[in-house]
């Protein structure tokens, strides 16, 4: 999968108050997968840490483990009690999850609804690292999603500590439009788990951090990040400061 929210061959899904609308399925995309490459994202940067100004996040399959909620809902409603994530090794979940393509529609829809979005995980020491990191400075977290609403109500709720005025979110509703937005934001780098978004920002100037996932695990030129912490320890804080 992708952020869910920027799936391609994403269904028409109707939730309580929003309709998603379908996107057109993106051509030449390669599904093969290999072993994940699992080099210290250090190692892969050489001797370069990023400014804790210059970041911002993605939020599905990131910040919040949205697939572990996808999972569970095939398991809770469609009994599809093998599934775990490690299927998921392509972005178009209809290709890698075993089930009809009726099944797969109706659980991403059921994932990205106002009544589960509530219920996704945060990833491992993602609460933790993005604290910390909030007293440097705002979060900044850019989303495929159409409507910010319910992912600014998770980061809040996910993030306690975090005074509200330092998490901004900003939903593109395409991944293509990501571009756009971290240049006028003046970000360098982006913590992203599509590669193909990766892809489309290296070319133009915005240094990707994929985030590791087992739909992304083709080979890539980009720094991969396997942990929160991992990504902690490449961090440098304004004026030397540690947080
Ligand atoms: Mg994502």
């Amino acid at each position: 999968m992708k952020s869910l929210s920027d799936l391609t061959n994403r269904p028409t899904c109707v939730s309580p108050n929003r309709t998603m609308e379908k996107r057109e399925a993106e051509s030449g995309e390669a599904h093969l997968t290999f072993p994940a490459r699992r080099e210290k994202a250090s190692a892969a940067f050489g001797h370069h840490t990023i400014d804790v100004r210059e970041v911002a996040f993605d939020i599905d399959g990131v910040v919040a483990d949205t697939m572990a909620l996808f999972v569970t809902l095939a398991r809770e409603r469609f009994h599809l009690n093998f599934l775990t994530k490690d299927h998921l090794t392509c972005y178009d979940l209809h290709l890698c999850v075993p089930a009809a393509r009726d099944v797969v529609d109706e659980l991403i829809c059921l994932t990205l609804d106002d009544e589960h979005t509530p219920l996704i995980p945060a990833m491992p020491d993602a609460v933790e690292v993005l604290t910390e990191l909030a007293r440097c400075g705002p979060l900044r977290f850019v989303t495929a999603r159409i409507w910010p609403e319910s992912m600014v109500a998770w980061l809040e709720r996910n993030l306690p500590e975090v005074p509200r005025e330092r998490i901004q979110v900003i939903a593109t509703g395409d991944p293509d439009a990501k571009l756009e937005v971290l240049q006028r934001m003046n970000v360098r780098y982006f913590l992203e788990d599509r590669l193909e978004t990766c892809h489309m920002l290296a070319k133009d100037g915005i240094q990707p951090l994929l985030f590791d996932q087992p739909w992304n695990r083709q080979w890539s030129p980009f720094p991969r990040i396997v942990a929160w912490r991992q990504f902690r320890d490449l961090i440098a804080l304004p004026h030397g400061r540690e947080p």
